[in-house]
């Protein structure tokens, strides 16, 4: 970059892919920057420097990482864009082949070196070219900026990094690295910041919540901090993502049940429910315990949301196995349900193993889960017809201006389902409002004001 350009505020541009750890990560990372010599803009279209944090957890996701770099360098050489800086995930599993396949990016950061971010944009707006990975995963504390990257009434919390389970299909441990959990005085305290900065809903995530602490204490640590989480005085909600099947601590239900402000939603991926399946997965859990946890969630925390994630096609399903999944879905009705196709990710154990399902059976088995959950999830729903519920409002639909768009306790963002709000009135963004359900979707209710 010219140097008469340096004396101007430098604009930066955020694309942030994947899950919402790699958020918080991103919002960490525009902490950083110096506002009285940068300025951040609304897109990576617009700006001088686009920083790009992606992901890499399947090929998918992979795949998106790579186009919108390309997209990228191509906004770099119309001059549009003066420079990009690519990091996290997808830099943190393929260092040595971005590097060589991409020269035109300026600069490759690992998920574990964004305490160099100020440096390293420096470096870059003089026109250098930096590579920097080291260990993955950047473990933050409370002491740290965020710039909000969601809208200020709800915000993701990292309780944790890493993960020390060895699921045969994923590689998320390879480039997030082993699990390292925070302290809870230093969570309290971020919770109190953003709760200072608008919050209503704070939203705990880290690559498994359950096992917090059990790295520092050998003690499940979940609990104690939701419990102390529960006095923070302004929050409303408190949300639970990323729990473990086999790291449940008993006293969660408990934890759960009797507090002011911990939503009655359990985010927790089961992945299968064929113990063969389960098994081959590593996953450490049968599925008769699967279903005395759930039956005793259940029962303990009345009106409990379950959202639960599966793989279909997972190398050696017989479709023996996959009809036990289905049986198991019908039987435990989930709230909430996402399904993915196996994706063979080199690297893992299960890219090894034989028996790989072919594409078209994995599609024809993602179908079929689907069908059924649209099914399961309607008659969830007609089950809220006639009750009045706490609904936080998002914003208005933009096709309709009566029509408003909120969540319920039922409902964490961007994954689940939405509550539609016929309104006369204004609402406001960010604000709870008390909601009569009159009509139900597949997966939205439908409410008048
Ligand atoms: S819990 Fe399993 S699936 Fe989740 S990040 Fe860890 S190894 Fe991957």
């Amino acid at each position: 970059m010219k140097s008469s350009a340096i004396s101007q505020p430098v604009r930066i541009g955020m694309l942030s892919l994947g899950c919402p750890k790699t958020l918080v990560d991103s919002e960490i990372i525009l902490g950083k920057l110096d506002p009285s010599r940068h300025v951040i803009t609304a897109s990576v279209a617009d700006c001088d420097i686009a920083l790009l944090n992606t992901c890499a957890f399947i090929q998918d996701a992979q795949q998106e990482s790579v186009n919108r770099i390309l997209e990228l360098v191509e906004l770099k050489k119309e001059k549009r864009i003066k420079a990009v800086i690519v990091m996290g995930c997808l830099v943190q599993r393929f260092p040595g082949d971005l590097k060589k396949q991409l020269r035109e990016v300026d600069a490759f950061i690992g998920s574990g070196e964004y305490a160099k971010i100020p440096e390293i944009v420096e470096r870059v707006t003089h026109g250098k070219k930096v590579f920097s990975v080291g260990r993955p995963g950047y473990l933050t504390t409370s002491g740290e900026g965020r710039v909000a990257l969601t809208p200020s009434h709800y915000r993701y919390l990292k309780i944790s990094e890493g993960c020390d389970h060895v699921c045969t299909f994923c590689t998320i441990p390879s480039f997030r690295g082993k699990h390292r959990s925070r302290t809870i005085e230093d969570i309290v305290r971020e919770a109190e910041n953003l709760v200072s900065q608008g919050a209503k809903e704070i939203i705990l995530t880290g690559q498994d919540t359950t096992y917090f602490g059990k790295d520092q204490t050998d003690e499940y640590l979940l609990p104690k901090l939701l419990q102390e989480l529960d006095q923070v005085s302004g929050i409303h909600w408190i949300r639970l993502l990323y729990a473990y099947p086999s790291c449940i601590p008993k006293e969660l239900m408990q934890v759960m049940r009797d507090s002011k402000h911990i939503c009655r939603y359990l985010d927790m991926p089961l992945q299968h429910a064929s113990d063969p399946m389960l098994l081959a997965m590593r996953r450490g859990i049968t599925k008769r315990r699967t279903r005395d946890l759930i039956h005793e969630f259940r029962q303990t925390v009345p009106d409990l949301a379950i959202r639960t994630t599966f793989i279909v096609g997972f190398p050696g399903e017989t479709e023996q196995d996959f009809s036990e999944l289905l049986d198991f879905m019908n039987e435990m009705r989930f709230e909430r349900l996402g399904i993915f196709k196996y994706s063979r990710e080199e690297g893992t154990p299960a890219a090894g193993m034989s028996h790989q399902v072919p594409e078209k059976i994995k599609q024809e088995r993602f179908a079929r889960a689907m069908t059924l959950q649209q099914k399961i999830s309607e008659e969830n729903n007609r089950r809220m017809m006639g009750k009045t519920i706490d609904v936080l409002v998002e914003g208005r639909d933009e096709q309709n201006e009566k029509l408003w768009i909120g969540r319920s306790w039922m409902d964490a963002p961007e994954v689940d389902g939405n509550v539609l709000i016929h309104s006369e009135k204004a609402l406001q963004p960010g604000r709870f409002y008390s909601v009569p359900i009159t009509s139900v979707a597949e997966y939205d209710l439908v409410g008048r004001i």
